[in-house]
């Protein structure tokens, strides 16, 4: 018999219903309805404030005032006569969060009535009181002035709650010097850098018509669902997002099955609902169950330009999260919710491409996108070899730490996969076998050494970090809770940079008389030559490849976020991003001292719960256990029997292993915020993590021998078997 608790959990759940769910609408009906899209504003606006509007978003550059005031009107009426009596900007602080500020359209008249009012400015620029977010001491607090300003590429929608409807704008979000405090202003700048140096880039190969060139990402979110009766009785789960104790599962889990006949129901129903909403919101979400782990799945979107689809990115954890609760679960983005079983990640699928050349890293069919595609290809293979470590200071994450490198999921060594047939393409290159002479007019390069490739190669290497699948790059090592934004912007950076340098070089080349092929070969196998270590097809997991890489290719291997934030304080990072007009150096170091203190606090909350737990629910179970089996051995003895003492000896010694522990913890937490951000980033992991895996080693013995009905805490068993 289960701890009463969990009993009452258990019989709760078992009599759950799955909630009532509308059958799907049809797709044309609810597709986008909640959102505020061109064809509305078509529709709405007059034709030149329209054409003004496009003109923006294609092209950059500001609104006028006097236009955004007929379409602040026209967004109002409609968003008014959805029921909507509050405005959002919404943004996005440096905490993988979302943040919104909330404003009624409400303006008071003065003859006492009150009516509808919003003008451009309230469209185009908002002021929260930014001093709560984290800005890493960019400001002052008497300055703690933050603004926020709409983002017109990202098109306003209605969030609908039980509280009412919401016009949600999304906005970036900027100190009044004008830094950014957000994750968006600097994806944007990195879309804009990019867009930059690969317009040049067509230009030098010849292309006479080059529209702007955007990013595209389409990301993958896993996430588990543990039943909310099952969550509420677990304060890790709750405060830290993870499961700080629990022993492994038995292997046999028939027994549940009678437990838990109605939850795949209940989960089907919970997608279905989640891909309603976020069709309401025009968000392209493809769902599926994920096999991995019990209790896991995973929700794709079709990808979108990179700023809408990470808009959209945190918009599907709000809502995973929000539906999840409706539907009695609560949803874990964290990393790593179960010790020993298969945690959660974020690919991130990303491309670069424009309405003239499109995709930019598809191969196609001709010589001549070949040799584009060649070129954009070795960009990302050298701005992933000279910025391996950037690339993964921006996964670094305290949740993330316990994927990377941990045989699930991709080493914390960043290299490219690139499949066989297109790295033995560029290995020809580098051999010079694949010549840049043009013979007859027939440009070479490519023609014969570049078959079509297979277009999904996405399974086949899962241990690379950073894989070419097709017709884009997958990025396999972001974290399942993490913002999209830091990577985007990190591979759209890199991705400029090396574009920067390609370019120069082949003009160099070709004012010394080279022909375009030439140039092109001679550049590609200087890139190969340079930068052909980060190229890697074997098996990433392997204990080889950590040697050969780091030994060998002079990789680096950055094992957590202690080691790896720091590289945002290099000095190639900080030039990195400033040549590029991405991230000021102030920027960079507020972001370091941000994301450093988020890690720390993460680990300082585990360490307190995990103690609270310990002396308020697990300490006074294991002491009842002790005490009724020291009772129950007294009375043998006075019987007359020889009991065994055996499982006595084995509870106290855990007990008291958990108690030192605990103890040292105690001391150790005190000791955390003596030195700066990177002393406590190193204490945290070199000191608080470790004990705090000694702490859980006595807890979950402890587990495996205190009687299950007085056990306070549900079981990895009870809650994982949501399927
Ligand atoms: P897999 O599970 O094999 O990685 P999926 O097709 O399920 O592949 O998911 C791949 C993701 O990559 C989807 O979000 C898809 O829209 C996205 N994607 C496909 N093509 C591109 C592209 N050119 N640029 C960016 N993302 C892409
Ligand atoms: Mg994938």
């Amino acid at each position: 018999m289960p701890h009463p608790a969990r009993l009452a959990a258990l019989q709760a759940i078992q009599q759950r219903q799955p909630l009532a769910c509308e059958a799907t609408p049809p797709l044309a009906k609810i597709w986008a309805s909640d959102v505020f899209t061109l064809g509305r504003m078509k529709n709405a606006l007059p034709k030149e404030a329209y054409k003004a509007v496009r003109k923006v978003i294609r092209d950059g550059g500001k609104l006028d005032l006097d236009v955004a005031d007929v379409v602040a009107q026209a967004m109002k009426d409609w968003a008014v006569a959805q029921g909507a009596h509050y405005y959002a900007h919404v943004f996005y602080p440096l905490t993988n969060s979302t943040a919104e500020k909330h404003d009624g359209f409400i303006s008071p008249q003065g003859d006492g009535d009150a009516i509808h009012e919003f003008s451009g400015k309230l469209l185009v620029q908002g002021e929260p009181d930014g001093s709560s977010f984290p800005n890493g001491g960019i400001r002052s607090t008497f300055e703690a002035r933050g603004y926020t300003a709409w983002d017109i590429t990202s098109p306003a929608y209605l969030m609908r709650t039980p509280n009412g409807v919401t016009l949600c704008i999304p906005t970036v979000f900027v100190s009044w010097t004008g830094e950014a405090l957000d994750k968006k202003t600097p994806l944007l700048r990195s879309n804009a850098a990019m867009n930059r140096q690969a317009q040049r880039l067509l230009r030098i190969l010849g292309n006479q018509e080059v529209a702007p060139v955007n990013s595209s990402c389409g990301a993958e979110q896993e996430y588990f669902l543990v039943d909310t009766q099952f969550a509420t009785l677990r304060p890790d789960l709750l405060l830290a997002g993870r499961t700080l104790f629990g022993a492994p599962s038995p292997k046999g889990q028939q027994f549940d099955d009678h437990y838990f006949g109605a939850i795949p129901e209940r989960v089907q129903v919970f997608m279905q609902d989640v891909e309603q909403q976020l069709y309401r919101l025009g968000i392209p979400a493809k769902t599926r169950h994920n096999e991995v782990a019990p209790g896991q799945f995973e929700i794709a979107p079709v990808h979108e330009a990179a700023n809408v689809a990470t808009d959209h990115q945190q918009l599907i954890m709000t809502v995973l999260k929000g539906t999840a609760k409706r539907h009695g679960f609560t949803c874990l983005l964290h990393e790593k919710p179960f010790a020993g079983i298969n945690g959660s990640g974020k690919h991130v699928n990303w491309s670069v491409g424009n309405s003239t050349q499109g995709n930019l890293l598809d191969p196609g069919h001709t010589p001549h996108d070949n040799l584009q595609f060649l070129l954009f290809c070795a960009a990302v293979i050298r701005g992933v070899h000279r910025n391996g470590p950037l690339l993964r200071a921006v996964v670094a994450t305290a949740g993330n730490d316990h994927r990377l490198g941990a045989n699930e999921a991709p080493p914390a060594i960043i290299s490219v996969y690139l499949g066989q047939q297109l790295e033995q393409v560029f290995q020809q290159i580098q051999r010079g076998e694949a010549t840049g002479s043009a013979s007859g007019g027939v440009m070479r390069l490519g023609v014969d050494t570049l078959p079509e490739f297979p277009k999904d190669a996405g399974d086949r290497n899962r241990t690379s970090p950073f894989a070419f699948t097709g017709n884009r790059f997958e990025f396999r090592a972001v974290g399942s809770g993490q913002s999209v934004a830091g990577p985007l912007v990190a591979m759209n950076t890199v991705l400029a940079d090396s574009l920067e340098w390609i370019s120069d070089r082949l003009e160099a080349e070709m004012a010394s008389g080279q022909t375009l092929e030439q140039a092109a070969a001679a550049v590609l196998k200087q890139v190969m030559d340079l930068h052909g270590a980060a190229v890697f097809g074997g098996d990433g997991y392997s204990d080889a490849w950590h040697r050969e890489a780091t030994e060998q290719r002079g990789l680096e291997n950055l094992r957590n976020t202690a080691e790896a934030l720091p590289v945002l304080r290099r000095d190639d990072v900080r030039e990195l991003f400033q040549r590029q007009a991405v991230i000021s150096p102030v920027e960079l170091e507020s972001r370091y001292e941000v994301y450093g203190e988020q890690y720390v606090l993460a680990i300082e909350v585990e360490a307190r719960v995990a103690l609270s737990m310990v002396r308020t629910q697990i300490s006074p179970a294991v002491d009842k256990q002790i005490s009724s089996l020291a009772r129950s051995l007294q009375q043998q003895h006075a019987l007359g029997l020889q009991p065994d003492q055996r499982r006595l000896h084995q509870l106290s010694e855990l007990q008291q292993q958990m108690e030192e522990h605990s103890l040292a913890l105690e001391g150790e937490l005190d000791q955390l915020h003596h030195g700066d951000t990177a002393a406590s980033m190193h204490e945290c992991a070199q000191v608080i993590l470790p004990r705090l895996a000694q702490l859980r080693e006595a807890v979950d013995g402890l587990e495996a021998r205190v009687d299950d009905d007085r056990w306070p805490l549900p079981s990895y068993r009870e809650m994982l078997f949501v399927r």
